[in-house]
């Protein structure tokens, strides 16, 4: 058999008033053709994929075809003529190509360009239109995809991942080769999706201890069932301003019984049911999440920045914390903040190492949000920062944050990087010599995800409410495309009032 394999991967926030440019995607490993398994073969969705086809298929011929991989962190939404860029790409290789038997793309389901809402619906809808009716489709995608009807359309099977922290972007990767086997056996699918008129804030997502977690395991129980090809629950990625924003539930069965529609109105009541309390978080102002840090017995004591998350697509460059940092006479351990600010880098550059560094640091991504500060100190160490994630978010995963220094004012450390990466991860800090281990107050750039890493270690965990592009304080966001009503800004009465049914009822 010839099977296409592809990603188009990244979370856009459309409140980050940045655009994603090509040399974003160049940065992060663009690939055409054979090089997309040569390269990127064992990373992610695409690596689970692989290696459960050669596990089951291993000893036919089939081959396993390169389209074309894009992948780049979460930023703004994606340049037009980047997006056409991307478009003519994938469209150059599904020529060449030629016909194919299967496909699978690992998809994010929350990317958006300038011009389209819905850049996960759109490559699904291209290679749909190439392939014909008839040549199975699967798409892996992530836990806040906000799913449309276009990928539902364009698709025979979407595959989500079931953790969050995510970390089962390889078994995600295998589930879809699992989906795509059977589909290629001939066995039939009927998917139903219910979208709910509701988002949630992130921190309490947690799909092992949250409220959350009680609908996953359902999930994995239906997908115990031989008659289920998969289950997904979609918590959706608030902070895109498009439409069909709200948390999806989709269920791809190999009958059509009412059985599964009961399942799918049971798994939404379950998520409705859960929505006020997913909002009950304990954040606290800038100056206060410092002072409660410091004044926690034990070190080190993280504090997450959940409306700065550079996983959500802001832009990693708030200040809050740090003037609060840097307005201590003295933080036991120290503290650890990064920053992507590519000036205050090159400036670092250009003093040298040991030198003093003087300048302005941070707020140039979203002013509106952030202020920058001033910043005076030593420059310790110069960097690049190129590291490999394996956590939450990614697997395997070549990260490439640019050039990177380390200022030390007193004793807060900053680490200055020219480009944005995962802010969930102590890694990070480890990559610049700096040991979040043993430090008294670190900062992760993340509501939620950071505490797969963090939590083995840490004393305590703060976390900030501070303005940002991920805000989870909703008012702060000025929403235009959303469906409205949407709960929590505004009244909804129940989850079946306002929200959408896939396959639409005639
Ligand atoms: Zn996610």
């Amino acid at each position: 058999m010839r099977i296409a394999v592809g990603q188009l991967w990244q979370e856009t926030n459309t409140f980050n008033p940045n655009p994603t440019v090509w040399s974003d995607f160049e940065n992060w490993g663009v690939a055409e053709g054979e090089e997309v398994v040569e390269r990127y073969g064992e990373t992610g969705e695409l690596g689970g994929f692989l290696s459960r086809w050669s596990e089951n298929r291993g000893s036919t011929n089939d081959e396993l075809l390169g389209l074309a991989r894009f992948a780049c962190w979460p930023w703004g939404r994606v340049e037009s003529s980047t997006w056409s860029m991307i478009r003519q790409s994938f469209s150059r290789q599904l020529q060449q190509i030629g016909a194919v038997d299967g496909v699978f793309l690992a998809l994010h389901g929350a990317m958006a360009s300038d011009d389209e809402h819905d850049l996960t619906g759109a490559v699904l809808e291209m290679v749909r239109g190439s392939v014909g009716p008839d040549v199975p489709i699967v798409g892996s995608l992530d836990l806040h995809a906000n799913i449309t009807p276009r990928m539902l359309d364009s698709a025979d099977l979407l595959v989500g991942y079931h953790t969050c922290p995510h970390l089962d972007a390889i078994e995600t990767g295998q589930r879809s080769a699992d989906g795509l086997l059977r589909l290629l056996s001939g066995e039939s699918v009927t998917t139903r999706c219910l979208t709910l008129p509701m988002i949630c804030a992130a921190e309490l997502q947690n799909t092992f201890t949250g409220p959350p977690a009680r609908l996953y395991r359902r999930l994995e129980s239906l997908e115990e069932d031989p008659r289920v090809l998969t289950a997904g629950l979609y918590m959706s990625m608030p902070w895109f301003d498009c439409p069909h924003l709200g948390w999806s539930i989709v269920l791809s069965t190999s009958d059509d019984l009412p059985v599964w529609r009961e399942s799918v109105d049971e798994l939404a009541a379950g998520c409705w049911e859960i929505r006020e309390e997913m909002e009950a978080v304990e954040r606290y102002e800038p100056r206060e999440a410092v002072e409660r840090a410091l004044a926690v017995e034990g070190t080190p004591v993280v504090i997450g920045d959940g409306a700065d998350a550079t996983n959500s697509g802001a832009p990693g460059d708030s200040t809050h914390l740090l003037a609060e940092f840097l307005r201590q006479e003295q933080i036991p351990g120290g503290a650890l903040v990064f920053l992507v600010d590519p000036d205050a880098v090159a400036a670092a550059i250009e003093v040298g190492e040991g030198a003093s560094f003087d300048g302005d640091v941070g707020g140039g991504y979203a002013p509106e949000y952030s202020p920058s500060v001033r910043l005076t100190g030593v420059v310790q160490r110069l960097l690049d920062v190129d590291w490999v994630l394996d956590g939450h978010i990614g697997r395997n995963l070549p990260i490439h944050m640019g050039r990177g220094a380390v200022v030390r004012s007193g004793d807060v450390s900053v680490l200055l990087v020219e480009r944005s990466g995962p802010g969930s991860s102590p890694r990070l800090y480890v990559t610049a010599g700096l040991d979040p281990t043993t430090c008294g107050l670190v900062v992760a750039r993340s509501p939620a995800g950071f505490r797969a890493e963090y939590d083995p270690f840490v004393a305590a965990t703060v976390l900030a409410d501070c303005p940002g592009c991920a805000a989870p304080n909703w008012s702060r966001l000025r929403f235009q495309n959303v469906p409205r009503p949407l709960w929590p800004l505004d009244a909804v009465v129940g989850p079946y009032e306002d929200g959408w049914v896939w396959p639409p009822v005639a």
